[in-house]
Parts: C-alpha cells; structure tokens; sequence
C-alpha cells in the first residue's frame, strides 16, 4: 500500500520481516566478529535510532551504544561543509567502535566525520549502515556492514524523513516514479 508523506507518493520497499531478518543476519555477524572486544556502538541521530535499536537488541557480546548528531554547516574553509558531532561523551580511546548509519549516499557525512572521530584514537572504526546506494558513492568510504543495496531512490520509514516526517512506520518506502 502506498504512503502519502507532505507532498510526495511512496511505495513499499522492504517489508518490515525483511528488515528484521536482515538486521539478525548482521547482528549474528557483528557479534562473531567482536566477541571479546567489548565494543562501543555510536548511533547517528536522528534517523538512524530505529536501525540502531533493533540491531543493538540482538547483539549477543557484552558492548556499549552511545548516541551523536552530526550538525553539517557552511564553513570558511575550502572543504565548504563541516560537520561536527554532538553528544559524544564517552572515552574513545583505544576502544572499537562501530558506527550505526541509517544511509549511506554519497559517502560524504561519514568520510568528512570519520577523521574527527579518528583524533579521539580509537582503536578501529567500522561502519554499519542499513541501507547503501552505491551508485551514488562519491567519497572513498570503506562500509563494513551493509543492510541493504539501493538503486538510489529516495527512501523513508522506519527513522528515515522526509522533511521530519515519515519516519514512523515499519517498514521502508521509495519514492514513487513520477512520469
Ligand atoms: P551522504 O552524506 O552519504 O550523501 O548522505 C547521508 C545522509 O543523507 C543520510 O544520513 C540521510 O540523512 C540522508 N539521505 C541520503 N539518502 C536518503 C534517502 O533516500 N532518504 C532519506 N530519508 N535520507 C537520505
């Protein structure tokens, strides 16, 4: 069934059993791979906070979960954005942090953020992101984990927008072809 979210038709993309069959497929994976390692998770507010809770439900070796907003503004200098983070309290030194994205699109929030996190010398960084457009990457970005490929169509539902609203929903949807 198709969703009106403002001005804009969506369709059904993945249904909220894909979804969370896919999250235990990854949360039994991050599990093996840090076991023993006690690893802090960092959830990129705001629409990421569904994704982050599921995941970390399942999530089976002792670890922590933190959460950040990543405020992206105008700056002087010649890179043009930066993107700060807020709410980061917790020591990252030395620790192994996995980053929860809601999605990866260009690849430019995470590879402009991933050197500011870097100076806190951690002890690795990988990223999880639900979804992933990979025709869209322009900034080299390694993704560790990855929910699901997209063709690029704009997506929302479950944490994900559009203009603040949409994101209360179980499953995802795409946006409509409009012809
Ligand atoms: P990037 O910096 O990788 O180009 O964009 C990442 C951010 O753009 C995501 O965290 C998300 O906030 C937003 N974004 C990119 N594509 C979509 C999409 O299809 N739907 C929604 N709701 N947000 C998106």
């Amino acid at each position: 069934m198709s969703i009106q979210v403002l001005d804009k038709t969506f369709v059904p993309y993945l249904s909220e059993q894909e979804i969370q069959d896919r999250i235990n497929q990854l949360a039994i994976q991050i599990s093996a791979d840090y076991e023993g390692k006690n690893p802090l998770f960092i959830g990129i507010l705001n629409g990421s906070f569904m994704f982050a809770s599921d995941l970390f439900k399942n999530i089976t070796t002792p670890s922590t979960i933190s959460f950040i907003k990543l405020v992206s503004y105008k700056g002087t200098t010649s890179t043009g954005t930066v993107i700060t983070s807020i709410g980061l309290e917790e020591n990252l030194q030395d620790k192994d942090i996995i980053i929860i994205e809601d999605i990866v699109d260009t690849g430019k929030t995470m590879s402009t953020f991933i050197p500011s996190l870097q100076q806190l010398q951690p002890a690795s960084i990988r990223i999880c992101t639900l979804l992933h457009k990979p025709d869209a990457l322009q900034f080299p970005l390694r993704l560790d984990y990855v929910g699901f490929n997209n063709q690029g169509k704009f997506v929302v539902g479950y944490g994900l927008d559009y203009d603040g609203y949409g994101r209360n929903s179980r499953e995802i949807f795409q946006i409509a072809q409009t012809s």
